[in-house]
């Protein structure tokens, strides 16, 4: 799922792009992506672009005349920039906003379509979509704390919760608690001072040296290998790789959908947490250090 820092690069670019220009048209290929019928969902056409906005992991088109687009791409919607009035690509394409200077493409990979368009007239409507988590680059020292210890949840649960943070997924919140050397399981009530103040300098490392990385590669290009795999992370989709702070394997705990990725060594005192596939693989004789995986 594209993140804060995916967002933000793709913010950029957009900016770059129809900031001050008129939306020409909307095509949809795909109704069940519209979520909203009222503005319809060509009502913004001949309208301005005054401003784009990140909304957690939404992107907010402002028009002007008064008017919002929402965009949420969820897990596996992508933007394309393509030549005006480009076809939408079949299968893939969802929706198209026309300008003058080129059109951009909403599409989704996969059969199960959970990408959402939102029109709004006023800026209730967007706010109304908000799940409320603070902003985490803009959290003082104190909110963050405050923040994350409001409910005792594991550490992964916290990070990832749009409640408790805006933006921050399955794999920056990865890279940030292995960043961090705290555990993904590690209770938020446990946590000292010491490891607060740690979490958060992760977390603002993290997604700043991400963003900074991808703006950089891209060099003013249109952002197309949004990936939530990326090859220079630290342990994101790393599994049985070597950690690149200690060298051991990274390790991993699968859940129905996704997974999470950590450093034993780093994190854990080489203490492994419970995975379900390698637990019912190996019953009662699952290793519980990395020491016996690998004497395993
Ligand atoms: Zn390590």
């Amino acid at each position: 799922m594209p993140e804060l820092p995916d967002i933000v690069v793709y913010l950029e670019a957009l900016s770059a792009r129809v900031r001050g220009r008129a939306l020409s048209g909307v095509r949809v290929s795909s109704p069940s992506v519209l979520r909203t019928f009222d503005p319809p969902y060509d009502a913004p056409a001949g309208s301005t672009v005054e401003d784009l906005h990140r909304v957690g992991k939404r992107i907010v088109f402002e028009f002007d005349p008064e008017m919002y687009m929402v965009i949420h791409l969820m897990v596996a919607g992508r933007l394309r920039w393509e030549p005006p009035r480009k076809p939408i690509p079949k299968k893939v394409g969802l929706a198209a906003l026309d300008f003058d200077e080129g059109s951009l493409i909403l599409t989704e990979q996969g059969t199960h379509k959970r990408a959402g368009i939102w029109l709004f007239s006023s800026w209730d409507g967007v706010a109304g979509l908000d799940r409320g988590g603070v902003e985490p680059l803009e959290a003082s020292e104190a909110e963050f704390a405050d923040v994350i210890r409001r409910e005792n949840r594991t550490l992964k649960r916290a990070l990832t919760d749009p409640r408790i943070f805006s933006g921050i997924g399955n794999s920056y919140s990865d890279e940030i608690l292995w960043k961090a050397q705290l555990s993904p399981v590690k209770r938020t009530a446990q946590l000292t001072d010491d490891e607060v103040t740690r979490l958060r300098r992760a977390v603002i490392e993290s997604l700043q040296e991400w963003t900074d990385r991808m703006r950089d590669e891209l060099e003013g290009e249109w952002p197309k290998k949004v990936t939530a795999f990326r090859p220079d992370m630290a342990v994101h989709g790393k599994y049985g790789e070597a950690c690149p702070r200690c060298g051991s394997p990274v390790q991993r705990i699968v859940y129905a959908s996704n997974e999470t990725n950590y450093c034993a060594t780093c994190q854990t005192e080489g203490k492994l947490l419970a995975d379900r596939s390698l637990s019912r693989l190996l019953k009662d004789d699952w290793p519980k250090t990395l020491e016996e995986l690998e004497e395993a």
